[in-house]
């Protein structure tokens, strides 16, 4: 019975494929070599991949979920998603999805910032099929802002990148896993149907639709990581809400933004 609560679906996390990163973000990079390969296992393994969007509708039971799914997702949009993943992606026959930073895409990045995809390169991703999803407009720590910032990132990050793609925009993912019952309010009433959140926990057919949760990838997962990963092995089953840490963090983060009006750096390793 595909709804069985023992069935885990592995949801994938990655940042950025490639082998020249800045200091303090090559752990997040995988690199082209090892990519390959570990989307080459998915592939052997008779996965059936799925967009964050399709897997969705199986969550909130509009579609049946396919056999052994899995799904393949990218975070802040960095070129080497077009340059150096998609054309894999393609040779493997591998869905994703490509969580994206609405204001970053099309832009120079500044002289500590990363790079971006541009519009072209989008609509590239979305011709193959990969599907496009907002990773808010400016990689805020979301569960700290006021209601009309959070307007801004979650409502208004969909509308530029409608408008830049031309294709709905429904599914969103929270810039450091971050999230609150408010974040969550708002992600819902801005018309998405889904989020991701991060949990590193492997995600189940009663999973949250508005916080799925992911593993995320690192440069050494390696093979032998993914393979853990699609066993089921290694990580936790996702749980609902939040844990009591989480909660505590957030209240020293709150802080520290009343203090400093601090954000994370953009050169710290972003999530
Ligand atoms: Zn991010």
């Amino acid at each position: 019975m595909t709804r069985s609560p023992k069935t885990v679906v592995p949801v994938l996390c990655y940042h950025s494929v490639g082998d020249v990163r800045r200091d303090g973000t090559l752990r997040w990079s995988v690199s082209p070599g090892d990519f390959d390969e570990q989307m080459a296992l998915i592939r052997e393994r008779g996965r059936t991949p799925m967009t964050v969007s399709g897997y969705a509708a199986a969550l909130r039971g509009l579609a049946p979920l396919p056999p052994r799914p899995v799904l393949i997702t990218f975070d802040d949009g960095f070129p080497d998603l077009a340059e150096t993943a998609l054309p894999m992606l393609r040779r493997h026959g591998l869905a994703a999805t490509a969580y994206v930073i609405a204001t970053r895409v099309g832009v120079a990045p500044p002289p500590d910032g990363d790079p971006s995809l541009d519009w072209d390169q989008l609509r590239e991703l979305r011709s193959y099929g990969v599907e496009i999803g907002s990773h808010s407009r400016s990689h805020r720590a979301l569960d700290c802002l006021r209601p009309t910032e959070l307007h801004q990132e979650i409502a208004g990050s969909r509308q530029v990148l409608q408008d830049g793609t031309g294709t709905a925009v429904r599914s969103f993912a929270y810039p450091y896993g971050y999230h609150s019952t408010a974040v969550r309010t708002a992600v819902h009433a801005a018309g998405y149907s889904s989020a991701c959140a991060v949990k590193n926990a492997l995600s189940h057919p009663d999973d949250d639709v508005l916080a799925i949760a992911r593993v995320l990838i690192e440069r050494d997962t390696g093979v032998a990581g993914i393979a853990a990963l699609l066993d089921g092995t290694g990580w936790p089953l996702a749980w609902r809400g939040e844990r009591l840490r989480t909660r505590g963090w957030r209240a020293y983060r709150r802080a520290r933004h009343l203090v400093h009006g601090a954000r994370p750096r953009l050169s710290q390793p972003t999530l």
